[in-house]
């Protein structure tokens, strides 16, 4: 754990301002409004990040009392409301925020896009959700159902990936409103989203653009400064923080799009398409604390003589604190004499910066000016820049940073960061990498070959969790940043009992197998890996469905793309990551349900930009998914970035048994895409979850076939496509004895996904898809035979490996086997708790009484309430996404 702090080289600047108010800040009045009632309403809202179902690793009290949602649900308002209400009596002017950090949440690699969490102990924020933010929130604890706004700097997926399934928690977690700030476009996202997942009318939502006036809360003030790029040709923002070349546009027609909202950009506003997508526009915002008065010293005040502790100090601590001298007793007291001085309110302001076009405009932007050297506001104390290497190279935007006083830090978020941000999926798998370093690879990073810009001013490089604290004491913090040590996690795997010599053993029969597929089974091809194993929504140790196979050394298929399956794809490849992204030709999207497609969009951005990397020629995938999947597509291209030229679309329909025959073009690219891969032929067929949801299997030449469930209850259909499959996998989103839920859920039960492979007359089931209540493992059944294997996010299996994953499973259920324990205890109340109801349906029964309290109280009830909380948001989210 890295614990330097970095001082700032100059925290005098408070001191010498004096302006106790600033000229813009609003009435207090304006601070005063629905929003307490609304955030009293809002932090009763369970957190569901809190609910963390798998922390038998985390011994830290502390952490461990946070789990508590009744606890957190108790304490969290109670607390703001007692501080608001001190802040009432005494009045606001004075009495801005005492504590107030900002925290580096994805530090902008090329996994993690750049996001920012603010806090107060009034407001929290988000500036910008990518793919994959809510997962670390999660992971690291940062309370996403206690946000007040998030702030967008653009449309670019990069900024807004991650928001959809966001909104989607918020919602399902109960918080009644979330409003968005940004370019006006985001209204149109929202409808965008609206058409996977439902109407969303549980939470109100509403967007602010930066063309209504600033905003302000009980932290700060925030004004939204506009930049439009100066080129016209914004027909995407290609690439945007990397150094990648843009591809030239798919059509000429895609340029007529640019359309300007406010029509003072440079340039012409362009023509009106059905589209308003605005590439030209990001929006960068200045926020002001508001000012906070000293403290009164009372040791200063005693040894002046003072009357301190009578009533005669009231009226003279208000003069002082005011910045009035005062005469006591003959002699003048001056207030800095017995006040720590008045901190007017420091200002910092975040940028997105994202290709040179922007340049020229952010340099010359009078907003941003006035807090520069010489402006008519108080410097910024810290400027963070979303910005590129390539950006912060130019001269203009160098000698731009350097007309910042020299007190000013900045912040930089982009590729050139080396931080490990989804630490306990590290951990995890160099623990499973023990048992077999091959079928669970070492994890990887992406490093960027971009040079680092040589700034002429001090700068700091953004890590996961660094803090820059602004109050009390404005300074760097380092203490949060998450440590990722291998040997640590190699050490603690080694003191689980008895885990080395089942990996012993393992590796034992496994040679021994080894030895006899080589005689010829052990191709290299096809090879699945795993990205997502679990189901819902991104959490720390499983993230949501994505399978990639790789049918050849060139040629790939995805089977569906949850939200982060790229910075999944990027964490196991690495630096290679290019190439494996350049191999993926088509992907098969299930069913619409957040959880299986909402990584697509970036998907398929990396995926050009990894073939301009290579200098491949580029194609479009070709898109094998429910035909509605196009609504929601084409919103997102009309309104926020091209993406239409990405795709060849083949609707799921067209493959079925029973299917209308497609017109010529389908038809076309249903040969095509089977030519690509080597396939002679590939089903869908309709199954049994939500409206518009499939199954597919495929068939390669050399005769392997393969079957994939998507979500699904059992179902005789897909038994009929996956007939003989060589691999099936199918999901288990619960373990057996809960049928009831997973009638209720459309989903599958362990043996139930068995059953099916059995009929199926698979070779081996790979299941996948768990309910997140089983992050590290699930529960076994007794229908496990040798020809089942769990997957784990980052497996890798190839069929000749199918064979030995049985006899790893011992080494794994040891590995786990605490979690496994307590998994069967919750296991045990449960079926109790049915037995009680019944036999309380037939009569009731004394006996029970006892069992009742030994169950509700203790570490097991506080497990059974989180796995409530965490299947509470699981129902919800199956439930709303019904009408997509
Ligand atoms: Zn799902
Ligand atoms: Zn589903």
């Amino acid at each position: 754990m890295n614990t330097v702090r970095l001082k700032l080289r100059s925290f005098t600047f408070l001191f010498v301002k004096s302006r106790a108010r600033p000229a813009d800040a609003h009435p207090p009045l304006a601070r005063w409004d629905s929003r307490t009632v609304f955030q009293f309403c809002r932090t009763m809202a369970t957190n569901f990040n809190n609910n963390n179902t798998n922390n038998s690793n985390d011994n830290n009290p502390e952490t461990r009392q946070q789990l508590d949602p009744r606890k957190a649900r108790q304490k969290e308002p109670l607390r703001r409301l007692k501080i608001r209400e001190n802040r009432n009596k005494r009045g606001f002017d004075d009495h801005g925020p005492s504590t107030v950090y900002l925290q580096v949440v994805g530090a902008g690699s090329r996994d993690n896009a750049a996001s920012l969490y603010v806090f107060s102990e009034f407001n929290r924020y988000l500036f910008n959700c990518g793919e994959g933010t809510q997962r670390l929130l999660q992971e690291h604890k940062l309370k996403a159902a206690q946000l007040d706004n998030i702030f967008l700097t653009s449309l670019s997926w990069e900024n807004v990936g991650g928001l959809s399934g966001m909104i989607l928690t918020l919602k399902d977690t109960g918080v009644p409103e979330c409003v968005l700030y940004g370019p006006p476009q985001l209204e149109k996202y929202l409808n965008a989203i609206k058409t996977f997942s439902g109407p969303l009318d549980d939470i109100k939502l509403s967007v602010r653009p930066y063309t209504e006036e600033a905003y302000t809360d009980d932290t700060m003030t925030v004004h939204q400064v506009p930049i439009f790029a100066q080129s016209k040709d914004h027909s995407r923002k290609h690439s945007p923080r990397s150094s990648s070349p843009p591809r030239s546009p798919a059509s000429p027609k895609e340029d007529d799009i640019h359309l300007n909202s406010c029509g003072d950009s440079p340039g012409s506003p362009g023509e009106r398409r059905t589209g308003t997508r605005d590439a030209s526009l990001v929006v960068s915002f200045i926020c002001k604390l508001h000012p906070k008065k000293g403290n009164f010293l009372v040791t200063q005040a005693k040894e002046l003589g003072l009357p301190v502790g009578t009533a005669a100090i009231g009226p003279l601590v208000k003069a002082l604190k005011a910045g009035e001298s005062i005469t006591f007793e003959g002699r003048e007291i001056r207030p800095e004499q017995v006040c720590t001085p008045t901190d007017p309110g420091p200002v910092f302001i975040i940028i997105e910066c994202p290709s040179e076009e922007f340049v020229q405009p952010v340099c010359t932007n009078q907003h941003l000016r006035r807090y520069q050297t010489g402006g008519t506001e108080d410097p910024a104390v810290l400027v963070v820049h979303m910005t590129p290497e390539s950006v912060l190279n130019t001269d203009q935007y160098k000698q731009w940073m350097e007309r910042f006083p020299s007190t000013t830090e900045h912040l930089i978020l982009n590729q050139q960061v080396f931080t490990v941000h989804n630490v306990r999926s590290h951990k995890i798998q160099t623990q499973l990498n023990m048992i077999h370093p091959e079928i669970f690879p070492q994890l990887r990073s992406y490093r960027t070959k971009e040079p680092q810009a040589a700034l002429h001013v001090p700068n700091v490089r953004a890590e996961c969790l660094l803090k820059f604290q602004l109050r009390p004491v404005m300074e760097w913090q380092r203490d949060a940043i998450p440590s990722c040590s291998t040997e640590e996690f190699v050490k603690e795997a080694s003191e689980v009992p008895n885990f080395l010599e089942e990996v012993e053993k393992s590796r034992k029969i496994c040679s021994t197998d080894a030895a006899e597929l080589s005689a010829g089974k052990g191709d290299k091809y096809p090879e699945v890996v795993f990205l997502g194993t679990g189901s819902a929504l991104p959490m720390k140790i499983r993230n949501v469905s994505g399978t990639l196979v790789n049918i050849s050394s060139t040629q790939s298929l995805l089977l569906d793309c949850g939200e982060g399956t790229f910075g999944q794809l990027c964490r196991h490849y690495g630096d290679d990551v290019d190439d494996a992204l350049s191999k993926i030709s088509t992907v098969f999207i299930s069913h619409l349900h957040a959880d299986h497609h909402t990584g697509l969009l970036n998907l398929l951005y990396q995926r050009e930009r990894a073939m301009t990397t290579l200098g491949k020629e580029f194609s479009p995938i070709y898109l094998i998914a429910p035909v509605q999947i196009m609504t929601w597509l084409n919103r997102y291209h009309d309104h926020c970035e091209e993406i239409l030229s990405h795709i060849n679309v083949v609707p799921n329909t067209f493959l079925t048994d029973d299917a209308e025959v497609p017109k010529q073009k389908t038809k076309s690219l249903i040969k095509a895409l089977l030519k690509k891969n080597d396939l002679t032929k590939f089903q869908t067929c309709g199954v049994r979850h939500c409206k518009n949801a499939f199954a597919c299997s495929f068939t390669h030449q050399s005769g392997w076939k393969l079957a994939f469930s998507g979500d699904t209850m059992p179902c005789d259909a897909f038994v009929n496509i996956g007939k003989d499959a060589t691999l099936l996998i199918h999901e288990a989103t619960l373990e057996d004895g809960m049928e009831e839920e997973a009638v209720e859920k459309r989903h599958s039960t362990t043996s139930q996904a068995i059953g099916i492979g059995m009929r199926m007359n698979a070779e081996f089931i790979m299941l996948n898809h768990f309910s997140q209540r089983y992050a590290k493992i699930p529960l076994f059944s007794e229908d496990f035979s040798d020809k089942v294997g769990i997957s784990f996010d980052h497996m890798r299996i190839r069929f000749g490996d199918l064979k030995i994953l049985p006899r790893l499973i011992p080494a794994v259920k040891t590995l786990f086997a605490d979690d496994i324990e307590e998994m069967e205890e919750r296991r045990e109340r449960r079926e109790r708790r049915e037995l009680r109801h019944q036999r309380h349906q037939r009569g009731g029964s004394s006996e029970v009484n006892s069992e009742q309290q030994r169950t509700t109280t203790g570490r097991g009830a506080k497990r059974d309430q989180e796995e409530a909380a965490t299947h509470d948001v699981d129902a919800k989210r199956q439930k709303t996404s019904f009408s997509s």
